[in-house]
């Protein structure tokens, strides 16, 4: 039985960035770039002001001066015409500036505004107030590179620079396969003994946030006809996520009808709690994973297995969550020889993290999930950690909120 990280490490092993594909802006954001991305022109692409004003010549700009207003310019406007000696143009923000001009003088800098005079200030100097052609981006220069995750700055950058569409690891679609006599669809009439299908919208959710595409395989029956019907149609996807029926129960099938299918088993269990009756597979190079039942053992054992694979088939570099260390605020008490993952509350303190369990720690209850920011890892050899042991865990999202202390 492979340890927590032993597991993470074989899963990462067997699976591979899915093929690339072109996509749009908009429907590659939150994914992969797989090629270099050249900005496709000079960004700014002419020599436009910085700010509302009035177009100059910085030489004829001695303090003090009075120059004739020759006319005026607006964004989206270009002045066409050869600016006679001693004239400024009226420009706004973003217009090309005159090819006579050389600097721009905010209307707040102005000395006197006449109508159609003004008089300037001292210390004009040459190419105040443009922004020169080129000088944010060159054409041809790199603006995204193989790895980089678009988001909305890459859209900005790639929009404005000429380009429309972009090469990205596809997103990977993910099956997901609720097992179980007693499951019922949301919505549905719930009759005595039936629980609803949670797990179904959960790890879909799951999928979603990860930047994939859950495909809904509903429910299978606790018998291998219906199990074989479902799983065979979920290996068609990149991706098959089951839950339920993997324990030690008469009716948990899910093992035998995957191996029957010609699903290769890798590991059948984890030395973990919760999550220990986690199973993952390969029918060639689908990866397929068995997750407990229990509703919170299946989304935090997709948070630690199943997510990470799948950001590495969408080609993310980074995979897993960024690791803290966390000062335990309460003492924590378990048992000896198993890895454990805490739902845990974490609080800044200036430069520190505290933690402290978020509830209830039974895998049955839900809320604790719900309340939690974060899990801690409880390494498999200790049974107790004291008030001020210092504990690594990771955040259950990339922007947590942290409430300051007294907040
Ligand atoms: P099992 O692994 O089949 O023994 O299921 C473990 C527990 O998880 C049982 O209480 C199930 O009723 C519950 N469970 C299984 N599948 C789901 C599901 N899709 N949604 C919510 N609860 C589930
Ligand atoms: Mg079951």
């Amino acid at each position: 039985m492979p340890s927590f990280q032993q597991a993470q490490s074989i899963i990462l092993e067997s699976v591979n960035p899915l093929p690339a594909t072109t996509v749009s802006l908009l429907d590659a954001v939150s994914m992969v770039a797989c090629e270099t991305v050249p900005a496709g022109w000079d960004l700014p692409t002419f020599d436009n002001s910085a700010m509302d004003g009035y177009a100059v010549r910085a030489a004829e700009c001695e303090s003090g001066r009075e120059l004739a207003v020759a006319g005026s310019v607006m964004a989206g406007d270009r002045y066409g015409q050869s600016l006679p000696p001693f004239t400024a143009v009226k420009i706004m923000t973003g217009a090309a500036v005159p090819d006579d001009c050389d600097a721009v003088i905010p209307f707040e800098e102005i000395l006197l505004e006449a109508p159609e005079s003004i008089t300037v200030p001292a210390g004009v100097k040459k190419g105040q107030h443009i922004r020169f052609t080129g000088e944010d981006v060159r054409s041809g220069e790199t603006v995204v590179s193989p790895g980089t995750v678009i988001r909305a700055a890459e859209v900005s950058m790639l929009a404005a620079t000429g380009i429309t569409t972009v090469n990205v690891f596809r997103r990977v679609r993910v099956a997901i396969l609720s097992t179980g006599d007693e499951l019922v669809e949301v919505g549905a009439d719930i009759p005595a003994g039936g629980i609803i299908n949670s797990n179904s919208p959960a790890l879909a959710a799951a999928v979603l946030e990860a930047g994939g595409e859950p495909v809904m395989l509903g429910i299978a029956r606790d018998n291998r006809e219906s199990l074989r019907e479902k799983v065979t149609a979920g290996l068609g996807c990149d991706v098959l996520v089951t839950s339920a029926g993997v324990s030690a129960g008469e009716r948990d099938l899910v093992r035998q009808v995957l191996a029957e299918v010609g699903v290769k088993p890798v590991f059948w269990k984890v030395d973990l709690k919760p999550g220990g009756p986690t199973a993952f597979g390969l029918k060639g190079a689908t990866p397929v994973f068995s997750l407990p039942g229990n509703p919170v053992s299946s989304l935090l054992t997709f948070e630690e297995f199943v997510r990470p694979a799948l950001l590495k088939m969408m080609g993310h570099k980074r995979v897993f969550r960024p690791a803290f260390k966390g000062i335990l605020d309460e003492e924590i008490h378990k048992k000896a020889g198993k890895a454990s993952l805490l739902r845990i509350k974490v609080l800044r303190d200036g430069d520190f993290f505290r933690i402290r369990s978020a509830g209830n720690q039974q895998t049955g209850l839900q809320k604790t999930l719900l309340h939690a920011d974060a899990v801690a890892l409880l390494s498999a050899d200790s049974s107790f950690f004291a008030v001020g042991e210092k504990v690594p865990f990771h955040f259950l999202a990339d922007s947590a909120m942290l409430a300051e202390e007294g907040c």
